[in-house]
């Protein structure tokens, strides 16, 4: 909730927390673009009118670093052209104060309805961002050329990040073996270790781990 007046900010505040939610508040778009870019946040309420960056300016470095939570803006400025700018430059939805707290409520559920695509069309590890759409993959900015078995592992793997993976999982959740009539243990192995190779070769922060006797893991590491 990124909203400089007090008053207004305590009153949403209250509000939000007895219909369940949890508020991150900032008061200005600075720190309102800090907060949105740095945690996983389900949806930004946004005020235009701010001291310093405005609402516009925030709502245009968020979609720029390719953020896709969706934004709420909530303003006192009923222009047309702030309303057209505001939805040009990404935002998903628009109400104009004063409102009725429950149809703010109505609009948040239905963002919220309407997928966290955040979470599923993006999956990043320290420098490591995996695109679930474009399936590009880059570390630290640099384009890793990944097969479809390699994605599929990586993709796997992030999605568990810092949960020990078994070579069982691995078998059937992807390469969607149930039997198990001959072992995949080599060939997870083997593609386990050339994914390892284009993710980690060269860098001092490895992301991808062996759990002696158990399995692999993605998490940040030395070694
Ligand atoms: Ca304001």
């Amino acid at each position: 909730m990124i909203e400089d007046e007090p008053k207004v900010a305590r009153a949403l505040r209250a509000g939000l927390e007895r219909a369940g939610y949890e508020v991150v508040p900032a008061g200005t778009g600075e720190e309102g673009f800090f907060l949105a870019s740095s945690q996983a946040v389900d949806l930004v309420l946004l005020d235009l009118m701010l001291p310093g960056r405005d609402g516009l300016q925030v709502l245009e470095a968020l979609r720029g670093r390719g953020l896709r939570t969706p934004v709420l803006i909530l303003t006192a400025r009923d222009a047309v052209e702030d309303r057209v700018a505001g939805l040009d430059l990404g935002a998903d939805d628009y109400l104009v104060k004063p409102f009725a707290f429950p149809e703010l409520l109505a609009r948040i559920r239905a963002r919220l309805r309407s997928g966290r695509p955040d979470e599923t069309l993006r999956l990043a590890l320290v420098d490591l961002d995996m695109d679930l759409v474009t399936r590009r993959v880059t570390r630290s900015g640099q384009l890793l050329d990944l097969t479809a078995r390699e994605f599929a592992l990586l993709e796997y793997l992030l999605r568990h990040r810092g949960q020990v993976i078994s070579r069982e999982m691995l078998a059937s959740d992807v390469w969607k073996e149930t039997a198990r009539a001959t072992p995949l243990d080599n060939v997870i192995d083997v593609n386990i270790a050339r994914l390892r190779k284009k993710v980690d070769q060269g860098f001092a922060v490895k992301l991808i781990h062996t759990v002696r006797g158990v399995g692999f893991v993605a998490r940040e590491g030395r070694a």
